[in-house]
């Protein structure tokens, strides 16, 4: 088996709430180290000792205990009148799991939040509690929640790729438009082209 394969192998063991607190920038970072570096197989708080016996046993390891106590299911709740509509949940957020547009209440989409807790530390006026769920009755509810999480982090992560590129796209456009005219009055216009598609894409998305 090759290292890639391996990682691999081991991501779809790990619950895949991007928490970072195996002090690592995610699950597959993670599942990377375990396969290329011999990270211990210990770190993860999420996954408990559920997801440690799986490791031990993909890697023909003995289970160890875990680092630090296995970590509760849980979600994360706004308390909606305190909610400003700052969306600094929304951008801290790996899973898309909240809505909401800017000065407007902000909503946690229970079933899709992991728990993670990346959205509490930005919040300015710290009202994001994290509230306890019922714990996975088995491994195939855990693993149908990782999987979930999963194809949500990734759909987040060509979310991010593709509004990157868009507006990189864009902003080449206005530099070259200024770049071949020296008429100031084409430069302002390509400017303020940009612009209003800069807000018109702003809008768009609040819409969605
Ligand atoms: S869920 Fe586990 S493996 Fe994934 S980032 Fe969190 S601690 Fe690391
Ligand atoms: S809402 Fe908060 S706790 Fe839930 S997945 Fe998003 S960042 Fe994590
Ligand atoms: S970070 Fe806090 S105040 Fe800002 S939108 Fe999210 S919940 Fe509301």
């Amino acid at each position: 088996m090759t290292e890639k394969n391996l990682a691999e192998k081991i991501d779809a063991l790990l619950p895949q709430t991007q928490c970072g607190l195996c002090g690592h920038g995610g699950c597959m970072p993670y599942a990377t180290a375990i396969a290329e570096k011999n990270e211990a197989i210990n770190l993860c708080p999420p996954g408990g000792e559920r997801v440690l016996a799986k490791l031990a046993a993909l890697l023909k390891q003995e289970p160890i205990p875990l680092k630090a106590p296995a970590k509760p299911a849980q979600v994360a709740v706004i308390q909606e009148e305190a909610c400003i509509g700052c969306l600094k949940c929304i951008t801290a957020c790996p899973v898309d799991a909240i809505v909401g547009a800017a000065k407007l209440m902000h909503t946690v989409i229970t079933d899709a939040c992991t728990g993670c807790e990346l959205c509490i530390p930005p919040c300015p006026m710290d009202c994001i509690e994290l509230v306890a769920i019922s714990e996975p009755v088995n491994d195939d509810e855990f693993y149908q929640k990782a999987e979930l999480a999963r194809q949500r982090y990734y759909k987040h992560n060509v979310r991010l790729k593709s509004d990157a590129s868009m507006a990189e796209k864009q902003h080449e456009q206005a530099v070259k438009a200024s770049m071949i005219t020296n008429n100031q009055d084409e430069i302002l216009a390509a400017r303020k082209a940009f612009v209003a598609e800069a807000i018109a894409r702003a809008k768009a998305k609040k819409g969605q």
